[in-house]
């Protein structure tokens, strides 16, 4: 994210929060709040690399600046809310999914969002066919999530990534393309786009 060379100032990183247990860390979010010489009255908020970034005016005082993220992360939250599907509606997709790619051979049991997933996509429990995606999906595009539906799907019938394996994932039209867009997801969690540093402004 280029801010054509304005000043940014990282003044809150709470990173700290990565020391809790991974079910505490998804209730509250990172926030990562970027101060900018070149905006003059807007404000926006965007996730980046697993993280809340608020980009506010640098003239704006330590006030307003409280005032402003509260407002602008619950906007981006209610926002992503709106494209969060129930479990109830992802499982209806889950079996829409197994029909098309499957040709009906494994249907899936309980298909639920996991907050408890941190460091994979989706999981799935063959004994019960039950699949559970994680939240950090939430917000994605229906594609990705429709792709690790499939891919969970496909463990009810292998439990490894073998040839017989992917042969079911490929015929799922998105496949290449949602793998590219999770490892650019994960790459970007890996790769913060700037280094917490010094508040030397002010
Ligand atoms: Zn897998």
């Amino acid at each position: 994210m280029s801010y054509g060379g304005a000043s940014v100032v990282v003044v809150t990183d709470s990173r700290a929060a990565d020391d809790g247990p991974s079910d505490l860390r998804d209730e509250a979010p990172e926030i990562e709040v970027r101060r900018s010489r070149r905006r003059t009255r807007t404000v926006s908020a965007f996730r980046e690399g697993g993280r809340i970034v608020v980009a506010i005016p640098a003239r704006m005082t330590r006030a307003e600046e409280r005032e402003w993220v509260a407002r602008m992360v619950a906007r981006l939250e209610r926002k992503e809310a709106r494209r969060k599907p129930s479990d109830l509606e992802l499982e209806r997709r889950a079996h829409e999914l197994a029909r098309t790619y499957l040709d009906g051979r494994a249907a899936p049991g309980s298909v639920q969002w996991s907050t408890r997933q941190r460091k994979r996509w989706g999981s799935c429990t063959p004994q019960d066919a039950s699949i559970r995606l994680s939240t950090r999906l939430q917000g994605m595009p229906a594609w990705v999530v429709d792709y690790v539906l499939v891919h969970e799907l496909a463990h009810l019938l292998h439990a490894h990534h073998d040839a017989s394996f992917w042969e079911i994932v490929d015929r799922f039209p998105h496949a290449e393309r949602a793998k590219a867009f999770l490892e650019g997801v994960a790459w970007a969690e890996q790769h913060p786009a700037s280094e917490p540093g010094p508040d030397v402004v002010d």
